[in-house]
């Protein structure tokens, strides 16, 4: 221990554990990189303006979560509270955009900071992989992100997820929406900064958690029944393209993402086994952001996934996940001269693409083999001087405990072949 701790609500990523969060970053990925979304990597911070607009002055986010800082040089800048701003900034200022390239389809995997309450599931530093697809309306983009997250969240064998989906409508029908909810929620009994809410953003008070709030908004004016028919037609295009690929989703008329700059559809991936921070990831349509950001008119789609609720998700289920040994072979040197020998065997071993590791230090063979056994190598090479002498190392399978002298100049290719079998 050192005199130094990780921050309030941050984690480190130690081995073995890292290799979970590592693996279901990979698997959230992997099918993104065969529905063509590029990969893209944007700074840790951006200025704070962007966020303000990106994600909504009166959001939670940008009110209470966000980190934000003056530089020596006078900028104001915060660290990301989440990726999709700075993805379309990014691509913007890039000119992805241009002629014939749409929709843009990108995929991102970060990590992202929220000044919050930490508790299980909830960091003030944590891990999303996400994806846009930037500059096209069409019900098969939103259906598509859909099932690629659905696909992901298989491919890691969870099963008791719920999509939860709605439509936010558009320009055109939610105006009237918001004001007969706005209406509606005026008569209710609510707070000082949930009554200013109302003002502001009242979609979002749909989506308060407090019960006391819950009982009052039954019979809350939903938009499910107030979208003008091309959202209406648009929905249900969503709907069936994912019907027809059997993913079973649920009509959730309550699910909102508040702000103006989000349109149509809308979407949360939650999971049950995880308390009240259920939601693993969710997304939707925001038709809107680009022209907030100063950019042309770039109807898009996107969601962003959490590792970290993902694996506590995975950790509910007591879902195993295949990971690969770390190490396959376990050289271990006995003498200067096995060193050089085994050294070199463990090098060509690498480049070939074999996990293989060495007993460093000069350690005896008790010792040795301990740490061989620790690393999970299915094989162990030793050499001692006699065998070098009678041009031998010896090959030990770790699982029947069975040794054979193998040729010092074969070893690599019995091994490779060994551990193809
Ligand atoms: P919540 O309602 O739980 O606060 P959110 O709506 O703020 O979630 P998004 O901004 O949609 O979350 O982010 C997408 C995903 O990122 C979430 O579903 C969740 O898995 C993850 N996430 C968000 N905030 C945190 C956090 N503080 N710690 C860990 N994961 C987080
Ligand atoms: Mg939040």
């Amino acid at each position: 221990m050192s005199t130094f701790k990780a921050p309030k609500g941050t984690y480190d990523l130690l081995p073995p554990a890292s290799r979970q969060h590592l693996a279901v970053r990979e698997a959230i990925a992997a099918p993104l990189r065969t529905a063509g979304y590029g990969y893209i990597e944007t700074p840790g911070f951006e200025s704070v303006e962007l966020f303000a607009r990106g994600v909504g002055e009166s959001t939670d986010i940008v009110t209470k979560e966000m980190y934000a800082f003056e530089t020596k040089g006078g900028d104001r800048l915060a660290l990301r509270p989440e990726g999709t701003a700075s993805v379309l900034r990014a691509a913007l200022e890039g000119g992805l955009h241009k002629a014939g390239n749409l929709p843009v389809k990108l995929w991102y995997s970060g990590s992202y900071y929220r000044y919050e309450r930490p508790q299980k599931g909830r960091y003030r530093h944590f891990a999303q992989v996400g994806a846009e697809a930037l500059g096209i309306e069409d019900p098969a983009v939103d259906a598509e992100l859909i099932i690629l997250a659905d696909q992901a969240y298989r491919s890691l064998g969870l099963r008791t997820y719920r999509i939860l989906l709605n439509s936010l409508g558009d320009q055109r029908c939610r105006p009237a929406y918001r004001a007969t909810l706005q209406d509606f929620l005026r008569g209710l009994d609510l707070d000082e900064e949930t009554r200013r809410r109302i003002d502001i953003n009242p979609l979002r008070v749909l989506d308060d958690k407090r019960e006391s709030v819950r009982r009052q908004l039954t019979g809350a004016p939903l938009i499910v029944d107030h979208l003008c028919d091309d959202c209406r037609a648009y929905h249900d295009q969503v709907r069936e393209l994912l019907t027809a690929e059997g993913v079973a989703f649920e009509d959730d008329p309550r699910l909102v993402r508040g702000l103006d700059y989000y349109t149509r559809t809308t979407f949360e991936f939650v999971h049950d086994g995880l308390g009240s921070q259920s939601a693993v990831g969710g997304g939707g349509r925001y038709d809107g952001l680009s022209e907030m950001l100063g950019g042309p008119a770039l109807p898009s789609v996107g969601w962003a996934l959490g590792v970290d609720r993902t694996v506590l998700a995975l950790e509910a289920e007591g879902v195993e996940l295949p990971l690969p040994p770390t190490t396959s072979v376990y050289a271990i040197p006995l003498g200067e001269k096995a060193r050089t020998t085994l050294f070199s065997l463990v090098t060509t071993l690498r480049k070939a693409g074999v996990a293989a590791d060495f007993s460093y230090g000069g350690r005896g063979l008790k010792g040795a083999m301990k740490a061989a056994n620790r690393s999970g190598a299915a094989y162990t090479v030793v050499a001692g001087e006699r065998d070098l002498a009678e041009g031998v190392v010896q090959l030990k399978d770790m699982e029947s405990g069975e040794q054979v002298p193998v040729p010092v100049a074969e070893a690599a290719e019995e091994l490779e072949r060994r551990l193809r079998g």
